[in-house]
């Protein structure tokens, strides 16, 4: 090429002076470094390129970060040069490795266990029960798609059709506002056979991990323990318990029945009133009086509950009424059931079973946090805890009127088999053959055992929940002809490479994604259209009162969120 300098000055001159980050292409000879100048930390680290010739491609013009792993930049920023964000040593780890664990699940599922890798449709209706969605509109005047929240029903469907294992790394969608780790699109690993039981899929999901674990890390051990959802709710106060830390939530009811404390007497006088507590070990020595009185603050401001530490061992009574007229009697039963060493704190709660145990579920955990702020190591970071919670109800009462019922997972998980008596004289107390997969305190997926009988599938649908079962016809004529027993799981796969990589969000495992208020700050998306644009879709935007100065915002030039 004529643009290719000949000599050495004015190759250097090229390479000195090309941009960081800029493209070049060089040739030359490849030789051996001089000894002594070998890079073992580098893939080509024992060669170099004797350059004869240098070309400038492309000159990079002056960056809005630099490219540097430790260099400090907003996340508003990184997502705004997305492409350049994309550089750094972290993302390529992480896409990288998600690429890969990927193609492992494939392998494993296509070619050792016969699964077919089906593609489902993303414009689809409305779903009854779970998530909202996102709608689409359509040339039909009045009629709108609506995205899948996740593939549902076409994978009950390709049940019916004899496709007895699917599989399929599929795009979900939910319409769920701005929650910090939540993303409006995200992936799921979306599972589904015929003839199959609960253990039939948690050791497909176990041998699926194992296959496609990082082989840097420790190994997957297997088979994950499991806990019922009512033992995991009552010892850690949540559905997802982090188990790799104890500092369980104890009942202590009986220990304290006849106090004098006239707030617990209050609570155990109600026929669901107990008294529980979690004791935080070393907590005497290592959180100060300001992080109690904020913990307090914590339950008394999210759930309304009063907690009240106690010092059962160490001299100390900050705010505490209770301590002084807890008798001595109490307090050995205490350290006796709640196992309490020299400097430990107890958190103490009284009232109804659900809430005092989400109460201290969430202070366990912030504690948790406090005490690692201190420098206790309680969760190893190379630790993965995983376990399956099992026995989940199927019913929850609706949270916006608790007089209804809602599916604890959704309308089409199958009753208990034992339970299956109560569904037409006492629904709440059905258990249901739901599973989650937790992993480290993280819900990673989770999925269930089918209905595969219409009759039953239209009772729970229709009466139970009252849905409107013409929306699921198409399910409910399918599941009458030669449906198999079928059952599946979904594991969200964002959130299991996060915490494999140990990335602080989701966003850091997904190439695009969209910012805590849903917006692509790259593109700018979502966008305003012209109403000419609007016209075939029937649609015309009518723009709330006080957002005049919004709409003309939108056709500013573009701020980024920070
Ligand atoms: N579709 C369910 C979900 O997204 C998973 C399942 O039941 O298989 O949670």
């Amino acid at each position: 090429m004529d643009s290719v300098p000949k000599s050495a000055a004015s190759v250097k001159k090229i390479l000195c002076e090309a941009p960081m980050e800029s493209v070049v292409q060089v040739s030359g000879m490849v030789i051996s470094r001089p000894p002594g100048q070998e890079n073992p930390k580098m893939p080509t680290g024992e060669i170099e390129i004797k350059v004869k010739s240098a070309q400038l491609l492309n000159a990079c013009k002056k960056l809005p970060f630099e490219i540097k792993d430790f260099v400090k930049k907003t996340e508003a920023l990184r997502l705004q040069y997305r492409y350049l964000d994309l550089r750094s040593f972290q993302m390529q780890y992480n896409l990288r490795l998600r690429s890969r664990m990927v193609m492992k699940m494939r392998e494993y599922l296509c070619n050792l266990h016969g699964f077919v890798d089906i593609e489902t449709p993303t414009l689809f209706k409305r779903t009854p029960g779970g998530a909202k969605e996102f709608v689409i509109p359509s040339r039909e005047p009045g009629k709108f798609y609506c995205l899948p929240q996740s593939p549902q029903q076409f994978k009950q469907l390709l049940m019916v059709g004899g496709l007895d294992r699917y599989f399929q790394v599929a795009r979900c969608y939910r319409d769920e506002g701005s929650r910090p780790d939540r993303q409006p699109e995200f992936t799921q690993i979306d599972i589904e056979m015929s003839f199959v039981d609960q253990i039939g899929i948690r050791s497909l999901i176990e041998g699926l991990l194992q296959y496609s674990w990082p082989s840097d890390k420790d190994p997957v051990a297997v088979p994950f323990p499991s806990m019922t959802f009512a033992e995991a709710l009552a010892s850690y106060g949540t559905d997802k318990p982090d188990t790799r830390f104890g500092m369980k939530i104890v009942d202590i009811s009986d220990v304290l029945r006849n106090t004098k404390v006239g707030f617990l007497q209050d609570a155990l006088s109600k026929p669901q009133g107990t008294v529980k507590a979690i004791c935080i070990s070393e907590g005497a020595k290592y959180l100060k009086r300001k992080d109690i009185e904020s913990l307090r603050k914590l339950a008394a401001d999210h759930f309304n509950q009063e907690v009240l530490p106690v010092f059962p061992k160490a001299n100390r009574n900050w705010n505490s009424p209770v301590a002084k007229s807890i008798m001595e009697e109490q307090r050995s039963e205490l350290i006796r059931l709640m196992e309490i060493q020299e400097d430990g704190v107890v958190l103490l709660t009284a009232g109804e079973h659900r809430k005092a145990c989400s109460v201290l579920g969430k202070l366990r955990l912030e504690c948790a946090d406090l005490l690692e702020a201190r420098g206790l190591v309680l969760r190893d970071p190379a630790l993965f805890s995983f376990l399956w919670v099992v026995d989940f109800p199927l019913f929850l009462p609706k949270e916006e009127n608790p007089g209804e019922l809602e599916s604890a997972h959704h309308p089409f998980t199958a009753p208990h088999p034992n339970d299956i008596h109560l569904l037409h004289t006492e629904p709440k107390q059905v258990r249901s053959q739901h599973y989650d997969l937790v992993l480290n305190g993280n819900e990673i997926g989770g999925g269930s055992i089918r209905i595969h009988d219409a009759e039953l599938q239209r009772y729970i649908l229709a009466t139970l929940l009252k849905e409107d079962v013409k929306l699921l016809s198409h399910l409910l004529q399918a599941l009458d002809f030669g449906a198999p027993p079928h059952g599946g799981i979904a594991l969200g796969l964002d959130r299991l490479i996060c915490l494999v990589t140990g990335a602080p969000s989701i966003r850091d495992v997904i190439a695009f994604p969209k910012s805590f208020r849903g917006h692509d700050l790259m593109s700018n998306a979502p966008d305003s259209l012209p109403p000419e644009e609007l016209k075939p879709y029937h649609i015309q935007v009518s723009w709330p009162a006080d957002s005049e100065a919004e709409k003309s915002s939108l056709n500013q030039p573009y701020h980024p969120e920070s």
